[in-house]
């Protein structure tokens, strides 16, 4: 019997006529044949209260009560949609994480999978269930006590069920329609893709493209699980939504796939820096300590290195979430007062933005780089910092000129055309 893994999230059950409408897309599933696994969210915003809840009883709060009061938002509507489906005569029961059992490490609040036995689900589809609704986002650890997998958990909920029951695909439900080549808030030439490599979108997802957990990218990457995200709020057939999947499954793909961005960045330098072995490590060992997510890293022969010189001088930069400034600056001058660093100057820059160009066409194909820098060019637009990887070019560039930038890159790379 082939088993479908559905998603909902929190939007997709926000209240009983959207639950409905959720059991009828669970219902048009199992008329096709499928046992259903459907995965749920708590109803949109319901998390943030009883987070709400939680930190307004206690401050320093024990993790383990933290999750028993979070994971509860899953557990209603798990309830809710059994109840819906059975009202639709489908057989159907709810499960929460321990019932399954979602084995997961006792990391509270940011809980990993262990092991997701099949026994419990496969034998009540052999008694005659067809649907088994799983409150998401939620497990039990070893100690027999509550876990939660961290924020947008269900996502990764739903990819674990579907490599555990080798389900023929997961289809994540949500308020948007698909992945698109860019957010269409910037350029309504935008365009819904059909499919796209877990590669890409792992960059889309990472680069601020919200629209899957980046866990749950990684685990369908690794498990190969087809991960298919489609809108609850339209009716939807086979072919709908954005497929994410293995290259191999995708025929002609584009060079670059779409162009992704990433606002709330800054940009630190160390200016003159002692050049000689360890430095970096000297930089990003007090950064890193610091719990700052570091991302693109430039070093540059300092302007203060004269020729002839003894002592050769470099400079540092690299670029961090706006919000980590003050501490990552905290960090460097600790690491200068205790002599772990020399510079010469500190500069920051909060007014920037990062573009990105993303495709795994990238890899087979020379020149795209040069296209990128032209485009960006023509407008205008200079670049501070370049960074590159196989299948991803990003530039940082100052915020004001950001969605020029992405509205320029698309339009080079064609993306509006299939
Ligand atoms: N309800 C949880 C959250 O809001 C998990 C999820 O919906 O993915 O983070
Ligand atoms: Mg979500």
């Amino acid at each position: 019997m082939a088993i479908l893994v559905m998603k909902f999230g929190g939007t997709s059950v926000a209240d009983l006529a959207r639950i409905e409408n959720a059991a009828k897309k669970v219902q048009a599933e199992v008329e096709r044949g499928y046992r259903v696994i459907v995965i749920v969210s708590a109803m949109s915003g319901e998390t943030n209260k009883l987070v709400g809840y939680v930190e307004g009883t206690s401050k320093l709060y024990d993790a383990r009560e933290y999750d028993a009061v979070v994971a509860a938002g899953e557990n209603v509507t798990a309830g809710l949609l059994a109840l819906r489906l059975q009202e639709m005569e489908i057989p159907a029961r709810s499960w929460q994480g321990w019932q399954v059992p979602i084995n997961t490490t006792s990391a509270h609040s940011s809980a990993r999978f262990i092991s997701i036995p099949r026994a419990n689900i496969d034998a009540k589809f052999a008694e005659g269930f067809k649907v088994a609704v799983v409150a998401g986002f939620q497990g039990v650890s070893a100690e027999g006590r509550i876990t939660t997998l961290g924020r947008g958990g269900s996502d990764t909920t739903a990819v674990a069920f579907a490599a555990a029951f080798g389900a023929v695909r997961c289809d994540i439900y949500t308020d948007v329609d698909g992945v698109y080549t860019t957010d269409p808030r910037i350029t309504k030439k935008a365009r819904k893709l059909d499919r796209i490599a877990f590669e890409e979108m792992l960059e889309l997802a990472s680069l601020g493209a919200k629209v899957l957990q980046t866990r749950s990218v990684e685990l369908a990457m690794r498990y190969k699980v087809r991960l298919r995200v489609l809108s609850s709020f339209e009716d939807t057939d086979e072919n709908s939504g954005t497929l994410v999947c293995d290259e191999d499954e995708i025929m002609e793909s584009k060079v670059v796939s779409g162009v992704a961005y990433s606002r709330d960045e800054a940009k630190m330098t160390l200016l003159k820096v002692e050049d000689r072995p360890g430095i970096a490590a000297a930089i990003f060992g007090p950064l890193a300590e610091a719990g700052i997510n570091v991302d693109m890293i430039v070093q540059n022969i300092s302007e203060f290195t004269s020729p002839g010189d003894a002592q050769a001088y470099t400079d540092m930069t690299f670029s961090l979430p706006t919000n980590q400034l003050d501490r990552a600056r905290r960090a460097m001058e600790e690491a200068q007062d205790s002599g772990r660093i020399a510079y010469g100057d500190l500069v920051a820059d909060i007014d920037v933005a990062k573009v990105s160009v993303v495709g795994i066409g990238m890899r087979s194909q020379v020149g795209v780089a040069a296209q990128m820098f032209a485009a960006l060019a023509r407008e205008n637009v200079n670049i501070k910092v370049i960074t590159t990887s196989e299948i991803k070019i990003s530039v940082l560039i100052d915020r004001k000129y950001m969605e020029l930038a992405v509205q320029a890159l698309h339009d080079t790379f064609e993306l509006d055309k299939a």
